[in-house]
């Protein structure tokens, strides 16, 4: 599943493909894949350019003049820039034609992703479930720590949970905890300032050597625009089950937490106790 730097990463290698291109026309082959009424939706976007390239959360933001085209990938979205007009199999879902005589193919196996068009007045109250951006001159210590008091969760879950911080899916939940050597099921509301700011520096840390390397790519999710993501390389838990860890050399173990399938390194994450 795409998370923030394998969408920003599509943002970015969209702008650089598609910037200031216009839309001359956009074939819908599966309604649903998109929000709100068809009609309305190819009309917003018609004989517009492509003016902005932004991402928020997991969500990819395309400014297209007065509107914005608003993109959850989900589980399994992704773009491809083609000659060709006519998809190659039954999951591209709508393809955009641009005036340079290429087409921007959306693509979807599960179709769980959705594209919608959002007034930019509307954008912030649209995206305002969302937490903090791991980015966000805010982030710290101290702002999570204040966000975790009084919860009755996991380190892990809490990292999950989009309305805290936004962006960070199962991957890099697990490379963020063992950054910040705890057990993802640690309570949050046990967790120091002083942890919670080692914390802070992991998501950040963690986050833009991902964007730096285009992502992670692994089974889930490869990127279609001919980049592939190194950040697997970089990988100390996640998906590394029975290998050794690279600080002590004990194995890593795979878990279960909230759910999704959780690595750790049981010596080097120490696990807080209630
Ligand atoms: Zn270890």
């Amino acid at each position: 599943m795409p998370e923030l730097p394998e969408v920003e990463t599509v943002v970015r290698t969209l702008e650089f493909l598609i910037g200031g291109l216009k839309i001359t026309d956009i074939d819908i082959h599966y309604m649903p894949i998109v929000s709100g009424d068809i009609d309305a939706f190819r009309q917003s976007l018609i004989n517009k350019r492509f003016t902005g390239f932004s991402r928020r959360g997991k969500y990819a933001l395309y400014t297209v003049e007065d509107v914005i085209l608003m993109v959850h990938l989900r589980m399994e979205g992704r773009f491809y820039v083609r000659d060709e007009r006519n998809p190659t199999d039954k999951h591209t879902h709508a393809v955009f034609h641009l005036d340079n005589g290429r087409f921007l193919h959306y693509h979807d196996v599960r179709k769980f992703g959705r594209l919608e068009i959002v007034r930019p007045d509307q954008i912030s109250r649209r995206l305002s479930t969302l937490g903090i951006e791991p980015f966000d001159p805010q982030m710290s210590g101290y702002t999570l720590k204040k966000l975790a008091s009084s919860r009755q969760i996991g380190l892990k879950t809490f990292l999950l949970d989009q309305r805290f911080v936004c962006g960070i899916g199962n991957i890099y939940a697990d490379e963020i905890c063992f950054c910040a050597r705890l057990h993802p099921e640690s309570p949050v509301s046990k967790i120091s300032l002083k942890r919670f700011n080692e914390v802070a520096d992991c998501i950040k840390m963690v986050m833009s050597q991902a964007i730096a390397d285009g992502g992670t790519t692994i089974r889930s999710y490869t990127s279609s625009l001919g980049v592939s993501g190194r950040f697997q390389l970089r990988l100390n838990v996640h998906m590394r089950k029975g290998e050794p860890c690279h600080v002590c050399g004990d194995p890593i173990i795979k878990t279960r937490v909230s759910g999704r399938g959780t690595y750790v390194c049981l010596r080097c994450q120490k696990r807080i106790k209630d």
